[in-house]
């Protein structure tokens, strides 16, 4: 977004600090900006306990990221609910909470578009906008807790965008969700999701944060790989599968593989020799996933039968590998799908 006023809640505690006693406020102001942030306020008039000048400068120099509820769609089998959230500048974004056992998790967007081009992906064929910032990350969580009245305790990077095509901003997110000051939730509860840009991912483990990679894999070769992914021509498997024992190495989380199951393109028995293969003594786990129909591809979900022969290949080789479960399968259009339904609507209302 090009706003050149400060985004507040992409600071860490210590940023706005230093961004507030350099203009003469307390350190302790910054702790009060802060607990009011946490708990949602939205513009400096709420932050009741501040002086006159502080609330100037916060409204004249700063603003605060909301995301507003533009759309949102629950499952009639399950409480899975989809958002369409929109930004100050109207951009949209999907996030999707999903309600598991172990507690409620989103899957949140880190682009509006994406300029990875998967032919498989709605949200690749809807073109490249703008990349979010951090704040905005936080404010798709924060806005779905606040709606459903729950604590999200797990956290998805695998919504609109490549999170590593927006490297700065998505370490800057890592960094403040994880904090005691922001949402507090644990690294190990955070899931970012890659197409596989291997200097990235290389970056990323540099960074030790317990987080887990997923890798969208897709294919067993180069070949078949780059027929849907145009990253694979950037950086082969070879490489890719080196950059993920490196970052199992440096962060000691296991990396799960996507592989999304498009009949007769890479479901077939000798993918699945060839991916075992592989993948031969890697700490890893594949997620197999039966594919979203996506308008105007051609591609079709894999039959259970082949799903069923894919999983037991890869299970005889000794490769956990797993058949995703659907849920909220009513209103699981593919990711980047109700964004593009909403911008065709509304050029069509224009
Ligand atoms: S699958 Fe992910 S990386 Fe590929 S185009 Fe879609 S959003 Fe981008």
């Amino acid at each position: 977004m090009t706003d050149s006023r400060i985004d507040l809640k992409s600071l860490t505690q210590a940023e706005l600090s230093e961004l507030l006693t350099d203009r003469g406020f307390p350190k302790y102001r910054a702790k009060q900006v802060m607990d009011w942030l946490q708990k949602g306020a939205v513009s400096a008039d709420e932050m009741t306990n501040l002086p006159a000048d502080l609330k100037n400068f916060i409204q004249n120099y700063c603003y605060i990221s909301v995301s507003i509820i533009e759309k949102k769609l629950i499952s009639r089998y399950d409480k899975t609910v989809k958002y369409l959230f929109s930004f100050a500048d109207g951009e949209c974004v999907e996030a999707v909470v999903m309600c598991y056992r172990h507690g409620y998790s989103i899957c949140i967007s880190t682009q509006v578009g994406c300029k990875m081009g998967c032919t498989f992906c709605a949200t690749g064929k809807s073109g490249f906008s703008r990349s979010l910032t951090a704040s905005e990350m936080i404010a798709q969580i924060e806005a779905a807790q606040r709606d459903l009245h729950v604590r999200i305790s797990n956290v998805v990077l695998m919504g609109m965008g490549e999170p590593l095509d927006n490297f700065e901003n998505v370490v800057r997110f890592l960094q403040l969700v994880t904090s005691e000051q922001s949402l507090n939730i644990g690294a190990r509860h955070i899931t970012l999701s890659t197409c596989g840009i291997v200097p990235k991912i290389d970056e990323l483990a540099a960074y030790h944060i317990p987080i887990n990679l997923a890798v969208s894999l897709h294919a067993p070769n180069d070949e078949i790989r780059s027929r849907t992914m145009p990253v694979a021509k950037a950086y082969p498997m070879e490489e890719l599968l080196r950059a993920c024992r490196d970052y199992f190495a440096a962060t000691g989380r296991r990396v799960t593989f996507e592989y999304a199951l498009i009949a007769g393109v890479n479901d077939s028995d000798r993918c699945a020799y060839e991916l075992a293969e592989k993948l031969k003594g890697m700490g890893c786990h594949v997620n197999l996933i039966p594919v979203n129909a996506v308008e105007g591809t051609h591609y079709t979900k894999s039959s259970v039968k082949r799903q069923q022969s894919f999983v037991k290949i890869l299970a005889g080789r000794g490769i956990a590998a797993t058949v995703r479960r659907t849920l909220g399968s009513d209103i699981n259009a593919s990711c980047g799908q109700l964004r593009r339904n909403h911008i065709n609507f509304k050029k069509e209302d224009e």
